[in-house]
């Protein structure tokens, strides 16, 4: 009688231990028909189906992000349609029908729907049919942040790739003159720095995590200078829109300074900033190369 005692709360204790690794919910029992049991809700009657605003469509069990409204497309088929998944998200297996590929989250293996190619709908060719019932719609919530950390072909392409950045734009600030150019930045004379400009979704990532992940892929010790570019276009500066984000910097320093960093990062309020030459824009990617002095090193 002990042992079986002793058996159930060992096997309670596993379940509550997977569901919290997952970061799974509790499912209300039509969500479970779904998602737990593979069901698929009637056509025309899920509420994403329409839905044409912009933002995430995370898993509704687990909150795994799963689809980008950039993706969904109107089939007429009378569910959600997505020609793309956010890479890595989601997981195709054979329907136990034998015929049709199904789709679950790649974290917790809830069941979505199915997958479909070759219909012509999009260029992509691929229609990810899913049950609303198994999503959880996040709205995009744009905001602005400005940084400057040496050359801004390496600082835009790494913040680039970093989840929630919607864009990065490599500019001019900090400076006097209006609308320089380059020569007139290099020339270390117009007080500009090189500078990204960011729009991020703040439903997606925190301006604290992309402040950090800024600080972590420049060296803030440098002072005027970045690897080989030397000069004071090449400063650590963190330009805050709000008082928010100056709170949110100054904490940021104040951190790494009680690290034993000896942070040279100046924090000043933005000014304008003018977009640079077109040739500078997604600099790295045009040319097929890694940054040459830009790189992840965890730093907090
Ligand atoms: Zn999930």
């Amino acid at each position: 009688m002990r042992k079986k005692y002793i058996l159930i709360i060992g096997t309670l204790f596993l379940v509550i231990m997977t569901l919290q690794a997952q970061n799974k919910r509790e499912l209300t029992p039509a969500e479970r028909r779904v998602i737990i049991d593979k069901g698929t809700e009637a056509p025309f009657t899920g509420k994403y189906n329409n839905n044409k605003e912009a933002g995430t469509y995370h898993c509704k069990q687990c909150n795994a992000p799963l689809y980008k409204s950039g993706d969904k497309f109107d089939s007429g088929c009378g569910w959600p349609s997505f020609d793309d998944e956010i890479k890595g998200a989601v997981t195709r297996k054979r329907d136990a029908d034998g015929q049709r590929v199904e789709i679950i989250c790649s974290n917790c293996e809830g069941h979505l729907g199915h997958v479909f190619l070759g219909e012509q709908f999009t260029k992509k060719n691929t229609r990810h049919c899913v049950n609303s019932i198994s999503l959880e719609f996040i709205p995009q919530q744009r905001e602005r942040a400005i940084f400057a950390g040496g050359c801004f072909w390496g600082v835009e392409h790494l913040l680039q790739q970093k989840w929630g950045v919607i864009s990065a734009v490599s500019g001019y600030t900090g400076g006097k003159l209006k609308n320089p150019t380059y020569e007139q930045v290099c020339s270390g004379l117009s007080g500009h720095a090189e500078a990204v400009e960011v729009v991020f979704d703040a439903n997606q990532i925190s301006y604290q995590a992309l402040a950090q992940f800024f600080m972590e892929i420049h060296d803030p010790t440098q002072i005027d200078r970045q690897g080989p570019d030397i000069g004071t276009q090449y400063r650590s500066e963190i330009f805050y829109i709000d008082e928010e984000q100056k709170k949110v910097a100054l904490d940021l320093l104040k951190k790494l300074t009680q690290k034993g960093f000896e942070v040279a990062t100046r924090v000043t309020k933005a000014q304008e900033f003018y977009k640079a030459e077109s040739y500078h824009q997604d600099y790295y990617v045009k040319k097929g190369s890694q940054p040459y002095c830009h790189s992840y090193i965890k730093r907090f």
